[in-house]
């Protein structure tokens, strides 16, 4: 076992595990971290009326109170996304991007909105490289090149149009208030704050904003954010398309291309390519939902260019051959076989859909599960294991010489809003700037950073023998690993779940599916319990407090599965994840679940606790 410092992309496609041991900085685990970490937020609400989980306190209270004032499940996640872009500015905003799943009561269906951020009509397979070498990836992350043209606003909008119940302009209010009023900046905002202080420093708006004198915000004190307020409001004035034309699209644009440093900026800013004409091209998709049985439910996820749904949904297959309910380890030992052959699968198929074929059919088949399924052993595979080939017919048990890729993993510097109404719908929704701050560019006068969304392409081929499915082009879309997810039984919904955490977003929503549905762990429970996964690399990336588990050091000596102990600056890269979900019990009621720990405690809240 060793320790696996997150933050540097340590997990390159290909690249060989870095061990940094002594950088380790512990979780924040005990009952003392728990309390000073949550005051005010509950992990958990059991109650009537609609539920909201969320990563933050403020933002499930506004998708609470718009529920209360005759909103439904849509309207709610779009106030909490909204108010996230207030008080969680470093994961989420009008400058990034997300995928929504939406289950609508009515119409007893399950749809989606890709609302993910595209490159610019300029970009090519060249764009992060320079004299034909990739930029080094913590110079890439804060430049101009790495955004992509934001798709939540156009996803807000569509949402609420098509689904909602109150109008843009009203599910907006909660935000705009909290804006103008300001919030208290806690612990986990000031780690939030150092994970990206470079680049942050790097930008004049983003100085003034969100730092003082060039150092993170003291704790306890007030961010007010005028510039965002007003945004908000020019938004539910005109309507959503106003980001994407006049005077705020010129703003991204300028910003993209003549990114405003500050003059003392030690960094190198790389000017982007993005024009207003790409704002103005932009619309969300609306691709149909990936669905896969699994014991008796219904799961639905995030089809392409995620590889949230098919990712998944593959390693659900594989595990339905196999009795998930008795020995613990041997459990275990199939859900880290299961995600090994499954991102080998995803590495080299999935990616944007309109520009790359991607064998979405057989990826879900079970029966091209089966022959995945058939190369799992009593011990662990050496990784990288070759991808398959799910183009029916499919081989029997076959056996590859094609070379297969690990995955590069970044950090968890998103969120997941889970939301339900008392008709019965419910959202899951996962949306992103990329990195913590992503670019660390603050749009000049509006109040909210822009996303280093481009940076989840593959800068060059991940490897000289293996087609690559994720490099950039114009008008393409990254693959993604977010994940939001929502599951059915008999034809209801059962519960919805979605995490954080680039590539660890797949096996966490998987560990909590099983957790849940084998292991028969409480919902809130499933989403607290320690965590692991495997992303074809030969070690599985853990929590320590899966480490210290007994049946960690079982999976060791029985099956030679290996961990590394994820680590880092802060005490957020301790972490895998920050789940948020929610049940939908008998009796038209509600559980709301959120992370005890993890990210400072989510908050999860019902309408009518009594
Ligand atoms: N950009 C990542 C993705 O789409 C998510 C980022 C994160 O969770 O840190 O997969």
């Amino acid at each position: 076992m060793s320790h696996v410092r997150r933050r540097t992309s340590l997990l390159a496609a290909g690249a060989a595990l870095a061990v940094a041991g002594s950088l380790a900085v512990g979780p924040p685990t005990g009952a003392s971290a728990a309390v000073a970490a949550h005051r005010g937020k509950q992990a958990v609400a059991t109650g009537r009326g609609g539920a909201v989980s969320s990563v933050d306190l403020d933002a499930s209270r506004a998708g609470i109170a718009v529920l209360r004032h005759g909103g439904n499940a849509i309207d709610s996640a779009v106030a909490v996304a909204s108010t996230l872009g207030v008080t969680e500015p470093f994961v989420a905003g009008p400058g990034g991007g997300g995928f929504m799943v939406i289950y609508l009561a009515r119409q007893h269906r399950v749809v989606t909105i890709d609302g993910r951020e595209t490159c610019p009509s300029r970009c090519t397979q060249d764009l992060f490289l320079e004299n034909g070498q990739p930029l080094p990836f913590e110079e890439a992350r804060h430049s101009g090149l790495a955004v992509g043209v934001p798709g939540m606003v156009d996803t807000w909008g569509r949402a609420v149009h098509r689904y909602g119940r109150r109008s843009f302009a009203a599910d907006l209010q909660p935000a705009i208030r909290r804006a103008q009023k300001g919030f208290r900046i806690d612990r986990t905002f000031r780690e939030e704050t150092q994970e990206s202080l470079a680049d942050l420093q790097a930008f004049t708006a983003s100085r003034h904003l969100f730092l003082r004198h060039g150092n993170p915000l003291p704790l306890g004190s007030r961010l007010r954010n005028p510039d965002l307020a007003r945004t908000y409001r020019l938004l539910a004035t005109h309507g959503p398309r106003y980001l994407y034309s006049g005077p705020l699209a010129r703003a991204i644009a300028q910003t993209v291309q003549h990114p405003p440093t500050w003059k003392g900026t030690p960094l190198t800013v790389r000017p982007g390519i993005m024009r207003r004409r790409d704002l103005k091209a932009y619309h969300v998709e609306q691709p149909a939902p990936t669905h896969v049985r699994y014991r008796g439910r219904d799961v639905y996820g995030m089809a392409p260019p995620s590889s949230g749904g098919s990712t998944t949904g593959e390693a659900l297959n594989i595990l339905s051959g196999y009795d998930m309910s008795g020995d613990r380890a041997l459990a275990l030992h199939h859900y880290l076989e299961s995600l090994r052959y499954s991102f080998a699968d995803r590495n080299r198929y999935v990616g944007d859909p309109d520009y790359v074929d991607v064998p979405l059919h057989g990826l879900l088949d079970p029966a091209y599960a089966a022959t995945r399924r058939c190369l799992i052993t009593d011990q662990a595979a050496s990784s990288p294991v070759a991808p398959g080939n799910p183009y029916p017919p499919y081989a029997a048990c076959p056996t590859s010489a094609a070379a297969g890729t690990t995955t590069p993993d970044h950090e968890q510097s998103t969120n997941n809003i889970v939301t339900a109404d008392r008709w019965g719908n419910v959202v899951a929704y996962t949306n992103t700037i990329e990195h913590f701050a992503g670019t660390g560019m603050t749009v000049p006068g509006y109040g909210f950073l822009l996303n280093n969304e481009m940076t989840d392409f593959d800068f060059a081929p991940s490897s000289p023998d293996v087609p690559d499915v994720n490099l950039p082009a114009g008008g393409k879309i990254p693959r993604s690993s977010m994940n939001p997810t929502i599951v059915l039984r008999h034809g209801r919904p059962d519960f919805a779940v979605g995490s954080p955490g680039g590539a660890t977003i797949i096996t966490t929503v998987l560990q909590i599916l099983l957790n849940h549905i084998d292991f028969g762990m409480s919902l809130e429970k499933a989403i607290a319990a320690p965590r692991v996964g495997n992303f074809n690399t030969p070690t599985s990336f853990a929590e320590q407090a899966f480490v210290d588990l007994p049946v960690a050091q079982t999976l060791e000596s029985r099956y030679g599965q290996q961990f590394s102990v994820v680590s880092g600056i802060t005490p957020l890269d301790s972490e895998i994840g920050a789940a948020t979900g929610i049940r939908l019990l008998p009796h038209h009621r509600f559980r709301a679940a959120a992370e005890p720990v993890r990210r400072g405690g989510g908050s999860a809240l019902v309408v009518d606790p009594g």
